[in-house]
Parts: C-alpha cells; structure tokens; sequence
C-alpha cells in the first residue's frame, strides 16, 4: 500500500511517501514557513497544494492508497489508530485545549486533505494512544478529582507511536513474545521521555498532561517543583512569559548554552564545565528513571535507546548507564561505540540484563498503522 504520511505543525509540514509492502520511503519533504507571508504558503491548504506539485512525478505511476496523519493528542478516548471522518476530526478538534499548539494544525492539515482527495482514506495516529494501558495510579495525579472531571488533567504521556514501535523491534531482536515482554524504552531526541513497558504495554511514562514533564530535554526543563512556578508568577511573570522559558529556553540548552548534544559531548570532552554539568545533570536524572521504571515493571528484560542521542550519542548512553551499576548494568565498550542504523545489543555479556539500541522510524509506524486500518476495513 502506498501510504503519505503527514505530520502538520502549526506553520510547517513534514510528508513521506511510503511503501508499506516493501519499505521504501518514495519522496519525503518540508514545507516551511504557512502563514507566515514572505512569499510561502497562505494556510496549509496552499502547503498541500506544494505537496501535491512535489509529488507530481512520484505519483504518476501509482497513486496513493491513503493518507496517515500524526496526530498529537487523542485524549482518553483514543487508544487506537482511527480511520478519519467527520465526526471523529471534530473529535481531535475538541482535544485543541490539550494540546493547543499541535492539535490545531493536525485537524488542519487533515481538512487540507480532505478537500484535495475527499476519497482518499485517511487515518489519524496519535502520540498519546499507547499510553492508553496506563493503570490508574500511574496516571492520576494527587490533586483535586475537579481537575481531572473538568479539565482532563491526568498523565496522557506521548511519542507513543515511537515507543510502541520500539519495543516490538526490541521484543524481536531478543526472540521474547511482546505479551511477555518487559522493558525500560528512553526516547531521547530533542523531546525526551522513557516508557515503563510491562507485557507489551505501557504501564509508565514520563511525559505528562503535556510534553514538558520528566527528564530533561533540548529545551524543556522537565520535572520542577510546581511551587517555582507560583513563585515566579508572584515576581511579576506572565503564563505566557513562563510557559516559553520551560518548553524553550530551558533543559540542556539552558544548562550548556544549546541543545546540540553532539556540540555538548564535544565541548565537555575539552574541558567546557557547563557541558560537563548538563551532562551530568541529565544523565543522573535519566538513570534515577530507569531504575524506578526497572521496578514499576517488576524487573526489565531489557533497557532500549533510541532517537536522535539515544541512537547516535555513545558517549551519553555510557554517561547513563554508568550510573546503572547497582542494577548490574555493564556496556561492552566497542559495542556502544560502533555506528550502525540497525538494532542491537551494545551491552557486555556479563551485564544483568541486555542493553540495547533500536532506531526509531515514526514514519514507517504511522504508515503501517494505515495500512491495517484501511486494509481492516476493506478486507
Ligand atoms: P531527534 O529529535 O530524534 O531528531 O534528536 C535530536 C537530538 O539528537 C539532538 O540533540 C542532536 O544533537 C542529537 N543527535 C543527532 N545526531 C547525533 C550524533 N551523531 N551524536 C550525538 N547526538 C546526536
């Protein structure tokens, strides 16, 4: 099946065409800059249109079978893959408040698509939906229940689609049945997040009501005292002025001065204190996590790295692991430094359990997930 996946932000748009039968990634792009003026697109209608112009030689030969949407935020009522219609875009429509910056331009980019190719398929993917397995005392918060009646508060964790991805590579490549697969899973990209994965499912993560709780990422703070945050608005700051502090200026670009973990390996290894500290501040905080996780999933069979760092930066998954020696954790050196796009074990054979890097691909994720929506439907 040939599957366009799309993932709408507010003024940019990611696309991939993939084949889903042989893998192959057929054209992939960025539309920058909608409704920005200076010569781009007015609105995502006119973005689509570029796609559509972009696509043109790709797509003469063999159309597409349908469209797969990245869809932030599918609140607690959904925990699967959906095929779109209206009723259910209205659905992602009214999750707007949760996820004000994404849930917008995913309903955007779908309505682009829908008036382009009304026939065509489409399926909305959501970040949230494999954390829907969380139990109730990993997921509610110890406030108030009006906050969660009345205004959703509650753990909905995300990079769902990645984790899940993830952990059946994981599961794979050491011959466990997912149903009996538990493992610690460390998303560590730009955002970061570690899923607890007990049986397959998530039963912990780290991200919260948003994307700014847990570990410390390129530019979000991560977990703080609330308590800093009513201080700060007593001094005179606004929501507004706060909210871009944590989720921009914050985590390792605060710390190091950026959020290029690649510039902040280099710099610490000649010497620079502050890359030093913000690895050390970030790898101590990841490792405190796994070793909850390693619990909350009543011992892990494995622990996983993947995106971005977790992939390419040996030097902080051995900062990480370092800190995992009273769990028996153990890298075989060469291993973790080898550079390779293909799953494996980068742990030494003494090591209590196996420590593994898988690469994630999302969008292979939300094409496949398409696939078996619209097959289900038509077969
Ligand atoms: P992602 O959000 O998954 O694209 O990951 C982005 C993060 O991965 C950034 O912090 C990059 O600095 C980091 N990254 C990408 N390549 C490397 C590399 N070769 N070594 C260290 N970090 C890397």
């Amino acid at each position: 099946m040939r599957v366009l996946v799309i993932n709408s932000g507010s003024s940019s748009l990611k696309y991939q065409v993939r084949d889903t039968t042989s893998n192959q990634v057929g054209a992939n792009g960025l539309i920058e800059r909608i409704g920005e003026g200076a010569g781009g697109p007015a609105d995502h209608g006119e973005a689509m249109d570029q796609v559509e112009a972009e696509l043109e030689g790709v797509l003469a030969g063999k159309p597409l079978d349908a469209v797969g949407h990245r869809v932030v935020h599918g609140g607690e009522r959904f925990g699967e893959p959906v095929l779109i219609n209206n009723e259910i875009t209205r659905a992602i429509e009214r999750l707007n408040p949760l996820a004000p910056l994404h849930n917008p331009a995913n309903v955007l980019g779908i309505r682009a698509i829908t008036a382009k190719w009304p026939e065509l398929p489409q399926v909305a993917v959501f970040d949230t939906a494999f954390h829907r397995t969380l139990p109730e005392h990993a997921w509610r918060y110890a406030v108030p229940d009006s906050l969660y009646r009345q205004y959703g508060i509650r753990r909905y964790g995300f990079h769902g689609t990645s984790h899940e991805f993830v952990t059946g590579r994981a599961a794979e490549l050491l011959g466990i049945p997912l149903e009996q697969f538990n493992a610690v899973v460390a998303h560590l990209g730009n955002g970061v997040s570690l899923t607890a994965i007990q049986g397959g499912a998530s039963v912990d993560t780290s991200m919260g009501f948003t994307p700014l709780e847990g570990l410390v990422m390129g530019t979000r703070s991560g977990d703080l005292d609330p308590s800093i945050l009513i201080y700060l608005q007593r001094q005179g700051l606004s929501a507004d002025e706060i909210d871009t502090m944590l989720n921009r200026e914050s985590g390792l670009k605060a710390l190091a001065g950026n959020n290029d973990m690649r510039a902040i390996v280099d710099a610490a290894e000649a010497g620079d204190q502050r890359a030093q500290t913000a690895l050390a501040v970030t790898s101590y905080r990841l490792a405190k996590y796994i070793g909850g996780y390693h619990v909350a999933v009543g011992g892990a069979q494995a622990l996983v790295f993947t995106a971005g760092i977790g992939e390419n930066s040996s030097v902080f998954r051995a900062q990480v692991v370092g800190r995992l020696g009273a769990l028996g954790l153990k890298l075989d050196v060469e291993a973790n430094r080898l550079r390779s796009g293909s799953p494996r074990v980068i742990s030494a054979p003494d090591s209590a359990i196996p420590v593994l890097v898988v690469p994630t691909d999302e969008e292979r994720a939300i094409a496949e997930a398409t696939a078996a929506v619209v097959n289900s439907i038509h077969g």
